[in-house]
């Protein structure tokens, strides 16, 4: 294929083609972009890149990723330290997070525990989550794990788990998302939904 550039750019293309939402041609546009905006964006970006790759850490506490270790959640006086929200990845502490409703702990699980994969108990962050549980300030822990079948195979397992502790096990209602309409759920949705109903407050 010609080529329209060298291979310094085009090395370039191929990292940011790896990055999620960007196939080839938004890699490409993305460069040429970087490329226009050399001194505003593109230099910038890469010490900001650098700066973080620096630093970034596994907090030792509640496997969230962040560049100060324990992370700044777990640093934090001003959260609630009595409650736990169990996520199976950051992406889902950061979505909890972002709705601003949440203001305890976080417990990173790494994935979750699935037989076809080959995942058990001791390639997640499960000792250390009972580790924390057993040190006695927790009243509650919160499992926030997907509604799919290994997320809730992996909350049954973990409520288990926490049977022995003196801590409330709650889990993350499922049901119909705001804004949704009842006619696109599908009949799952729609049970969890009809299962967990509560009464119209006033
Ligand atoms: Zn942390």
């Amino acid at each position: 294929m010609p080529k329209s550039h060298g291979s310094d750019i085009d090395a370039l293309i191929q990292l940011l083609a790896k990055l999620p939402g960007l196939g080839p041609r938004s890699a490409r546009r993305s460069t040429l972009q970087l490329l226009k905006k050399r001194d505003s964006v593109m230099v910038p970006l890469a010490h900001a890149l650098m700066n973080v790759a620096d630093k970034v850490q596994i907090c030792e506490v509640c496997s969230n990723i962040d560049t100060h270790n324990p992370c700044h959640v777990c640093e934090d006086v001003r959260r609630d330290r009595t409650t736990i929200c169990v996520v199976e990845d950051v992406s889902d502490l950061w979505a909890l997070d972002r709705s601003e409703t949440f203001r305890g702990q976080y417990h990173v699980l790494g994935g979750t525990l699935s037989a076809l994969d080959g995942i058990g108990p001791d390639d997640l962050t499960v000792d250390s989550l009972i580790e924390r549980v057993r040190g006695g300030e927790i009243e509650e822990v919160i499992l926030a794990l997907n509604a799919t079948v290994d997320g809730q195979t992996t909350s049954h397992y973990l409520a288990e788990k926490l049977e022995e502790f003196d801590v409330k096990v709650t889990a993350l209602a499922h049901g119909v998302p705001v804004g949704g309409e009842l006619d696109y759920l599908d009949d799952g949705t729609l049970a969890a939904a009809l299962r967990a109903r509560g009464s119209v407050s006033s």
